[in-house]
């Protein structure tokens, strides 16, 4: 029974040539056409990035770490911690509005502010995503004097680089290393590098590195994290102990770079947390597009369910 199998191989007439030709153009034409309808929240830009559509409502609380009276660091050079914070939270709020982000900021004043009190005002304002932003020091024993301005300063060379921090209490926990994850990725794709001293074995750091490569820390008792409501990270944008980092730190140039890649992964964050869009493709088992693509990236926790735009 097998050995009498005939092959059917159709001759083709100059017609069926068109119709090919033109099943293959049509085919051609919907390739083409097919990117412009797929959904805003799939686009990238040249680096792969998304770059989709951010809901309108959603806003991120910038926390300004440290107050004028308790400003945290003191640099090489004598300036306070706060003094940077303030610059940078005030260049990443321009990066981000430029990019449509709505933006609350904590602390720009200088005045008095509890910890607690700061993921208070976050919620309070209905904020989606809370950044505390501070710059870094190193513990007692790296530091060395030098003379600045006739006063005598503390600094140290050895470290240098950005740490991002995240809390393991609270439910927000995924969500959080997810934003964490997109800042360190956006932090290094800008020419950044961690600095990963606060997991070195001494007292006073020790602190649980969830991922080296983009110097991302858990620090679980971090009170302006783990009394957030919503997804948070406390970015330590340099160590300003650091002679040459802080020369850099002042640098309008490299203030750009820091906050144009915190609007970027805040944004990409946005992006990513957008509803699911209308429906596309042919067929009642087609899958709206955002969540096919968290289905495959399994290491993506699920996002909460966004509030519906007003
Ligand atoms: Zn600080």
């Amino acid at each position: 029974m097998f050995g009498r199998l005939k092959f059917h191989v159709p001759k083709l007439s100059s017609s069926s040539i068109d119709t090919g030709w033109r099943f293959g153009l049509l085919l051609s034409a919907l390739l083409c056409v097919l990117p412009s309808l797929l959904p805003p929240a799939l686009a990238t830009d040249a680096t792969g990035r998304l770059t989709g559509e951010c809901r309108r409502d959603f806003k991120v609380a910038l926390d300004i770490g440290h107050t004028l009276s308790q400003p945290g660091a003191t640099s090489a050079n004598g300036i306070t911690e706060f003094h940077y914070n303030r610059r940078l939270a005030q260049a990443a709020h321009d990066e981000l509005t430029k990019l449509g982000v709505l933006v609350v900021l904590s602390g720009a004043d200088g005045g008095p502010l509890r910890l607690g009190e700061r993921t208070r005002l976050a919620k309070a304002a209905r904020a989606d995503l809370f950044l505390s932003l501070h710059h870094d020091s190193v513990q007692p024993r790296y530091l060395s004097s030098w003379a600045v301005g006739g006063q005598m300063r503390s600094y140290s060379d050895v470290f240098r680089g950005y740490s991002v921090f995240v809390s393991g209490e609270g439910g927000q926990f995924p969500a959080s290393l997810r934003f964490a994850s997109l800042l360190g990725g956006s932090l290094l794709h800008a020419g950044l590098k961690p600095s990963l001293h606060h997991a070195e074995q001494i007292p006073g750091e020790g602190r649980p590195l969830l991922d080296a490569r983009l110097g991302i820390y858990r620090f679980d008792q971090l009170v302006v994290l783990r009394t957030a409501s919503m997804p948070a990270a406390l970015l330590e944008a340099a160590v300003i102990v650091n002679r040459e980092e802080e020369e850099q730190a002042q640098s309008p140039v490299f203030l750009q770079r820091l906050a144009t890649a915190i609007a970027r992964s805040v944004r990409e964050y946005c992006s990513l947390t957008t509803e699911p869009p209308p429906r596309i493709g042919v067929g009642p088992t087609a899958l709206p597009v955002t969540r096919a693509r968290h289905a495959a990236d399994r290491s993506w926790p699920v996002m909460p369910a966004p509030r519906p735009a007003p």
